[in-house]
């Protein structure tokens, strides 16, 4: 073995699936030094996770990457329930939408895992310039010790995380397929053994090691997480297996199945459950239930698991209707279970993400959507406090956020998993079968769970409670007219979820644009004005003075910190961030102005305060920040009364963090408070 060199990197990301892949990309848009190792020779190639849900959409669309994958996938719009008749023969019981309607601008899609991380980390390099080091993905390399100087944890200049990384052989880093001929995933299943602790006792002919110090270490090496192990105990995942055993096909079908081109749950009466996912290029996904395989005792002969027994079960479940195929694509099996950790950080100086702190069954396609979410959450965050734009004990909201979502992830998938592998009953007396309409109502009540849209994060110092207690925190109790004014706002802008997006026109060339898509994931906040009627001479006068505040008390250096934008690709368009032209970073705040008088009544650049289309000496005049919503359908939806406005202040990952009133000083203070409590001043203007 080589002599160990040692380096220092400010975030060291163990795992490049789904998790690693979205962490890195925000370390790539916030130019932050970062390494990423992955012990595989290359990423997926099919299978996997196909699913994705409306908010890792908007998600993607946030770094400009979304129509890609929006075109490329197959959109899932029905399902369809199928139970057995009175004769024992399977009939279509229900067809219905399969996310419901109006909840987001996307609807769920279906592509495979690979080619969505081809296209994550093609942005990632995209990212590159010269302030945005140049994040690349280091295959077979595998992390064998690691060790926190506690001593130095509350130093954030300090690198207290020591990591030794060992460089495999592209035999130890290859995973053994069974059959030659195909590709399967049992070598990511958890019916199949993991080959770290093989790996780490392997110290014949290893390759180079080397030690790296970090700042961050982030954790996201799946569900056999090694780094979660090295933690120590408190950090064991907690929950159950059940015995269900299922099986998963890839393939295009040869059937007289009528709703192959839907999703579909099958449930039959002696043979099990199976669901059906169209996929992109005809492929479709066969998931079907394994009894034959199940033991009971929680272990389970994977030797008999082959692609013929889960054809050969899924068609006794789909007949009298028929099942072949000519091309498989992939196949996998996995048992069900549920397992959450307690704690997903250590000191805020190791993380846990994904994989590596929750797993449940893929049914219901949340795993690499929760998963995305984690990183996405943790991955802003992370960024602005590597680049001290953030206060570091804002890292405390990782773990109070995200925990949140994986215990109800868990328990949604306890309820679903165990209604979807239950026998169907016969009647209502039958109390050991599972009640068909009760699984149909489970999976129309968790849409909102399912689709990402319904995340609700608790208040915290990043999502100032809504209710008056937190809204008001530090400030005398509150008058009666205060307490109106915060809470009627904007009534539908809940702080801690999703700010959702509203067609408005841009004020400079009558273009309808998606809200969502001018706040892109570049790191800077929003604040979004919501100005009513400002062709009211008195409305508009308390718009543009709220204007000339925002940028004496928000805006400007002494306040808020700059923040240096990434190229790549944008979601409003164009080849990337016109950033690159100009030697100014902008603040780290940006803000949007939606009004709702008649557009043809307001002049951009004479009537509004310039906050709102600020000037550049190589760019000119800013025309993207204002919009009309001429019909008042978007302050509708948003619930805000165009007589009076609102103001909601948007975190970097468009979750909304405070709401408050376009009229009141007091509101405005609340808003220059919050960002005092989160943000850093340049250090130059300090
Ligand atoms: P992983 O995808 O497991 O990635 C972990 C990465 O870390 C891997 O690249 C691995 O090589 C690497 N690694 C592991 N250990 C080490 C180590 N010691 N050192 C260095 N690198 C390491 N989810 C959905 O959202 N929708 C779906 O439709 C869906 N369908 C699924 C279907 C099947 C059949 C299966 C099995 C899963 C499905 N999932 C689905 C779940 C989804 O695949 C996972 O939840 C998701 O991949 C988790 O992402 P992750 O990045 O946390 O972990």
């Amino acid at each position: 073995m080589e002599a160990a060199a040692t380096s220092k990197v400010d975030v060291l990301i163990i795992g490049a699936g789904p998790a690693g892949l979205m962490l890195s990309l925000w370390m790539a848009k916030l130019g932050i030094k970062t390494r990423v190792v992955d012990k595989r020779t290359g990423k997926i190639v099919s299978g996997q996770a196909d699913g994705f849900q409306c908010r890792t959409l908007e998600i993607f669309d946030s770094f400009g990457i979304g129509h890609k994958v929006w075109h490329e996938a197959n959109h899932m719009h029905e399902v369809s329930f199928w139970n057995p008749g009175e004769d024992g023969k399977i009939r279509r019981h229900h067809r219905g939408p399969n996310t419901q309607p109006n909840l987001s601008r996307f609807t769920e899609a279906v592509l495979h895992q690979g080619r969505v991380e081809s296209i994550l980390i093609d942005t990632i390099r995209a990212s590159a310039s010269p302030k945005h080091p140049l994040v690349e993905i280091e295959r077979s390399v595998m992390p064998t010790s690691l060790h926190i100087d506690e001593s130095s944890v509350d130093d954030e200049d300090a690198y207290p995380v020591e990591v030794t990384l060992r460089h495999l052989t592209e035999e130890e880093a290859t995973p053994t397929q069974r059959l030659s001929n195909l590709q399967d995933g049992l070598y990511r299943s958890n019916l199949a053994e993991d080959d770290t602790e093989r790996l780490l006792a392997n110290t014949a002919g290893v390759g180079r090691e080397e030690k790296v110090r970090a700042k961050y270490v982030v954790g996201c090496d799946g569900a056999h997480s090694w780094v979660r192990k090295t933690l120590g105990e408190e950090y064991q995942m907690k929950g159950e297996s059940t015995d269900a055993i299922w099986g998963v096909l890839d393939i295009i079908p040869i059937t007289d199945f009528p709703d192959i081109r839907s999703r579909c749950m099958i449930h039959s009466a002696e043979f099990g459950a199976m669901m059906i996912i169209p996929r992109e290029n005809k492929l479709v996904r066969v998931y079907t239930q394994l009894k034959q395989v199940s033991t009971g005792t929680g272990r389970v002969d994977r030797s008999q698991i082959t692609p013929d027994v889960i054809l050969e079960t899924a068609r006794k479940i789909l007949s009298p209707y028929t099942l072949d195929y000519h091309y498989i694509d992939w196949w996998t099996a996995y048992q069900i279970g549920q397992r959450v950790g307690d704690r997903f950080s250590k000191h805020n100086r190791v993380f846990l993400t994904g994989d590596a702190v929750h797993t449940h069954s893929p049914k219901a396609g949340q795993g690499m959507n929760v998963s995305m979410g984690d990183t996405y959450n943790l991955g802003w965050k992370l960024g602005l406090v590597c680049k001290k734009l953030l206060q570091p004990h804002v890292l405390d909201t990782y773990e109070l956020e995200r925990r949140q979502i994986a215990r109800q992830l868990i328990a949604f998938d306890h309820k679903f998993s165990r209604l979807f592998s239950g026998r169907p009953a016969k009647d209502a007396s039958d109390e050991a079968g599972s009640s068909m309409s009760e699984f149909q109502q489970a999976f129309r009540e968790a849409q909102l769970f399912i689709t990402g849209v319904g995340i609700h994060y608790q208040p915290s110092i990043l999502t100032s409670d809504s209710d008056l207690k937190g809204g008001l925190q530090g400030t005398e109790t509150p008058s009666q007219s205060q307490v109106t004014n915060l809470a009627e706002s904007a009534a539908h802008c809940q702080p801690g979820r999703r700010f959702a997006s509203q067609i408005v026109l841009s004020q400079a060339d009558a273009r309808p644009w998606e809200l969502q898509l001018h706040m892109p994931s570049n790191g800077r906040f929003r604040v979004v004005v919501f100005g009513g009627d400002i062709s009211q001479a008195t409305q508009l006068a308390t718009v543009n003075k709220l204007g000339g505040w925002l940028q004496a008390n928000v805006l400007s250096p002494a306040k808020s910190p700059r923040i240096s934008l990434a190229p790549g690709p944008d979601p409003r368009g164009g080849s990337g961030s016109s950033q690159w032209m100009t030697d100014e970073d902008p603040s780290i705040v940006d803000v949007l102005l939606v009004h709702s008088a008649p557009r043809d009544k307001i002049e951009l650049l004479q009537d509004l305060h310039e906050v709102f289309h600020p000037f550049d000496k190589k760019l000119g005049w800013d025309y993207g920040k204002v919009f009309a919503d001429d019909h008042g359908k978007a302050h509708e939806h948003y619930g805000v009364d165009p007589d009076r406005g609102a103001v909601v202040a948007v975190r970097p990952d468009g979750y909304i963090g405070l709401v408050t009133g376009l009229q009141a000083e007091d509101g405005w203070t609340r808003l220059q408070a919050w960002f005092g409590g989160l943000l850093r001043p340049s250090p130059s203007s300090s």
